[in-house]
């Protein structure tokens, strides 16, 4: 299986009708977290040709973005940064706004106040968009529930119930793949571990605070930190910077 080639892009207003969907390749969506490039390793033993979206949705920290590029590119996977900027204007989070992460929830939605309202559901919109225009059917997408942070875009749930309205609404066959849904993020990185590609990870960005090294104290930080102790083995990010 190649590890990556190029799929191509459809000329300038051509109109691709899903003719002759293509099972072999995937869209990835990849944020530049370990839970995204962990997702680009698993389709990488799957698929025989994969293109990986990163969306920019103005999150305050554009190193997260950076990452995305390194591990696309250290993977020889072709990439393409989406634009959608539109998060940032709707307020009312840390992740985009100048809020402060917090630990614990808000008192008003019980929710952390790192979540960001529709976003995993537009990025997976985003991404279907993307993958009917090339004919590709399979999507893949890092969200969990098992260790997640209380958001319910996460859920299994709601992907099956987003991949049926995808369906409906495009007339596509179109699958969400959720590799990592019931895995904690230790067995993610026994998965890692498992592929060979531990190392990716050292170019994956985690910290809700933008740090590097990692702060080590929010909670996107300590999660991981959990992951990888359980696991019983040194994050290849904090061996590279340090933290
Ligand atoms: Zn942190």
């Amino acid at each position: 299986m190649p590890k990556s080639s190029s799929l191509a892009a459809p000329a300038e207003g051509a109109k691709v009708p899903p003719m002759h969907p293509n099972p072999y390749a995937a869209v990835v969506l990849l944020s530049g977290g370990q839970d995204s490039a962990t997702c680009l390793a698993w389709s990488q033993k799957r698929f025989q040709r994969l293109h990986a979206i990163t969306i920019d949705y103005g999150q305050r920290h554009h190193i997260e973005l950076g990452a995305a590029v390194e591990i696309a590119k250290r993977a020889g996977v072709p990439q393409s940064v989406i634009p959608c900027d539109s998060f940032r204007a709707l307020g009312g989070n840390s992740l985009t706004g100048s809020e402060a992460v917090l630990g614990g929830v808000r008192d008003d939605n019980h929710l952390p106040n790192t979540f960001v309202p529709g976003r995993n559901l537009v990025f997976i919109t985003l991404a279907a968009a993307f993958a009917y225009q090339r004919g590709i059917t399979e999507i893949v997408t890092g969200v969990c529930q098992t260790d997640y942070s209380g958001y319910p875009d996460c859920r299994a749930d709601t992907m099956v119930a987003l991949q049926e309205s995808l369906r409906k609404g495009m007339e596509f066959p179109v699958t969400v793949h959720t590799p990592l849904m019931h895995l904690s993020k230790a067995e993610t990185v026994k998965m890692m571990i498992e592929y060979g590609k531990l190392d990716l990870l050292a170019w994956s960005h985690t910290c809700y605070n933008g740090a590097v090294p990692p702060c080590g104290t929010c909670p996107a930080c300590e999660l991981r930190a959990k992951g990888f102790r359980e696991a019983g083995v040194i994050d290849p990010l904090v061996a590279r910077v340090g933290g």
